[in-house]
């Protein structure tokens, strides 16, 4: 009698090698998955991956520039000839545009003055490369049974919250830049999971929250450990589960 080997989850998380990105592949190597640590910076995707393995957990480093396709197609023949499939996708690399400024400080997003250059580079980073990275890893992710894509995005992506003068956004600085392409980018998987619903690949938006990380100069509230445990929950969620939907901890976040 032939024996079944059970199924190894791969998971690939870009920008994991600090933040938001790196607690949910910490998290995703606690639950038996072995995660792929992506990172523009080789060294820095070792480090990081190198700690989970210190702890227990299966991580290995990946060169991944969501912004340099020939990066993102090497990523994609690495996980074809090494595991043959991919399990979970989450295209968490991000950029506000505005270094490590607090989004109410961010005075080089207001849109009447805004840099036209530093907005291409933000949609670039935080739109474009989410779908040139979706496209490359799509072929690996329907070879899996339980495909699923977590595209994070942001409070910040709320039209619904931003257009409320008395919300709790109205004391934030105008963006023409992350905000925008946060919404560009929850708009994308609501598109990305009607076309793959068909097919069983679940596509949600996360929303982590304010988390301390460097993009944001440390001035988050929450542990990223905090921040990650939506993406995680998306990475895992039942077939019967959501697609197209845009989610929290807490639970929907409007559009
Ligand atoms: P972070 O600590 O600055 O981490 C961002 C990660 O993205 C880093 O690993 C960074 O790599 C990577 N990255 C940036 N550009 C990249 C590129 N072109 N290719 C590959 N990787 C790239 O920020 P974070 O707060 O954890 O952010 C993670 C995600 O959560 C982002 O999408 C962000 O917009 C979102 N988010 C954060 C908050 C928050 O409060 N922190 C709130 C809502 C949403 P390097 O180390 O090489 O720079």
């Amino acid at each position: 009698m032939r024996e079944q080997t059970p199924h190894q989850k791969i998971a690939l998380v870009t920008g994991a090698n600090k933040g938001i990105g790196r607690a949910a592949a910490e998290q995703l190597t606690s639950l038996g998955m072995t995660v792929l640590i992506g990172a523009r910076d080789p060294q820095r995707g070792e480090e990081a991956a190198a700690s989970i393995r210190a702890a227990g957990g299966d991580a290995h480093a990946v060169t991944l520039d969501v912004t340099d396709p020939t990066t993102v197609e090497g990523v994609a023949r690495h996980v074809e000839e090494r595991f043959g499939h991919l399990d979970v996708l989450i295209n968490n690399a991000g950029i506000t545009g505005s270094g490590q400024v607090s989004p109410e400080d961010a005075h080089d997003q207001v849109p009447s003055t805004v840099d036209l250059d530093m907005v291409r580079a933000v949609f670039e980073t935080n739109v474009f490369g989410v779908i040139t990275v979706t496209n490359a890893m799509l072929p690996l992710l329907r070879r899996s049974p339980v495909p699923r894509i977590v595209n994070v995005s942001s409070h910040a992506a709320s039209l619904t919250i931003f257009s409320d003068p008395n919300g709790p956004m109205a004391t934030l600085l105008p963006s023409a830049a992350y905000s925008p392409s946060k919404t560009a980018l929850t708009a994308l998987t609501v598109q990305y999971a009607n076309e793959l619903r068909k097919d069983g690949i679940l596509v949600n938006a996360a929303a982590p929250g304010f988390v301390d990380t460097e993009s944001n100069n440390h001035s988050g509230f929450l542990t990223t450990e905090q921040g990650a445990a939506i993406l995680v929950h998306l990475a895992i969620v039942s077939a019967d589960g959501p697609t197209a939907g845009f989610f929290s901890e807490e639970g929907p976040v409007p559009w």
